[in-house]
């Protein structure tokens, strides 16, 4: 690991002053920035460490819940507000990494953690155009188990593996976003991108933004909610798929309802088709079918993920299930 300095701040404006020198990075709770140093992937000149940012957890006039940045991943999923209001949360954040990681990780670093792709973490000897745009892509025709069945391209087929992010996309979560020009509020929905031909652009995040906070608004679904993430070990392992879902039902009939998908693509993936089937339908295992069959209609996996379809069909329609369960 070469050299490297340390700048610890008080506030975004500082934050935002001293991120947006060249050579310099944003350092959270360091899980995954300092792993990825040790690898060579990234290498910094200075970290600027902005976990003294808010880590705050409060209620807005509105009823909606504001999460600081700076707020650890087990402070959030530990809240009594975020187990009451919003199960499936707690329950993705409580889904990921371990408990010493989830001390230290905080809210705004893992939204922003790399892809686990091994040929993106292999500096030394793979190609990765989300690396080295335009070098190319090992992935292709190589061990592609947890990669991408929707939203790839022919230069990427990388998976986001943030649990927290799926569950905040199914909660139509807003992120506050600091920069010289002050704040502004965007859907969590609209921050990832699909690869494209760039897939080293991952996010609208500007050079020298921060993001300051996260919003959960009031929702008739998070109360009923949860979070199943299918993985190779019971513990300590990324998402094969995950599935993050809420109803909201008047009688057997469904009135709304959000669902994220996990490990199926390079941003949470909402299941805006799913959704369409579902809402102002019944609540019975056809439909629950019918929505996930059609939430996959086009998915394009390869040989070696290809098992993720069923599995994330019957994971989506396994979980609605025990959703419409819970009401009787
Ligand atoms: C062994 C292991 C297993 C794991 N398993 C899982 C898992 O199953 N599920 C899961 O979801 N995660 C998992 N993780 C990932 C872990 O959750 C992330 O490493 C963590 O959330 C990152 O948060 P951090 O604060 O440590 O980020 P850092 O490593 O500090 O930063 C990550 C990135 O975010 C940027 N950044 C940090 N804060 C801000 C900010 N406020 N504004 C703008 N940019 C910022 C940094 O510059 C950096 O680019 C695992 C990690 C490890 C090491
Ligand atoms: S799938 Fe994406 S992250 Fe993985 S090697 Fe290819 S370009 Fe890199």
């Amino acid at each position: 690991m070469t050299p490297v300095s340390y700048h610890r701040v008080g506030s975004a404006a500082d934050a935002v002053r001293l991120g947006a020198l060249d050579g310099h990075r944003l350092l959270g709770g360091g899980t995954n920035l300092v792993d990825l140093m040790r690898k060579g992937v990234e290498q910094p000149a200075v970290l600027v460490d902005v976990s003294g940012l808010s880590s705050l957890i409060e209620e807005a006039a509105d009823g909606s819940l504001v999460i600081g940045a700076a707020a650890r991943n087990a402070a959030v999923a530990a809240h009594p507000l975020v187990r009451t209001r919003y199960p499936m949360l707690a329950r993705a954040i409580l889904g990921g990494a371990s408990a010493q990681i989830r001390n230290m990780a905080t809210v705004g670093g893992n939204l922003l953690q790399r892809t686990r792709c091994l040929y993106f973490a292999d500096a030394a000897g793979s190609k990765c155009n989300k690396r080295v745009p335009g070098s190319g892509c090992d992935a292709q025709g190589g061990f592609t188990r947890y990669h991408a069945i929707l939203g790839a391209s022919p230069s990427c087929i990388a998976t986001h593996p943030s649990d927290m992010a799926v569950a905040l996309a199914a909660l139509d979560a807003r992120l506050h976003l600091a920069s010289a020009a002050g704040v502004r509020i965007l859907p969590l929905l609209d921050f990832h991108q699909l690869p494209g031909d760039r897939p080293d652009i991952e996010t609208i995040l500007a050079p020298g933004e921060v993001i300051v906070a996260i919003e959960l608004p009031l929702s008739d679904v998070a109360a009923r909610s949860t979070y199943r993430k299918v993985r190779d070990r019971a513990s300590y392992a990324f998402a094969l798929v995950s599935v993050a879902a809420g109803l909201a039902l008047e009688g057997d009939r469904i009135v709304n309802v959000r669902i994220a998908l996990g490990g199926v693509a390079a941003k949470p993936w909402r299941a805006l088709r799913a959704e369409a089937v579902l809402r102002g339908g019944p609540a019975n295992a056809e439909a629950f079918a019918r929505a996930a069959e059609a939430e996959f209609a086009d998915a394009a996996p390869l040989p070696s993920n290809a098992f993720k379809v069923p599995l994330a069909t019957r994971t989506l329609a396994a979980v609605l299930t025990e959703l419409s369960g819970e009401r009787a």
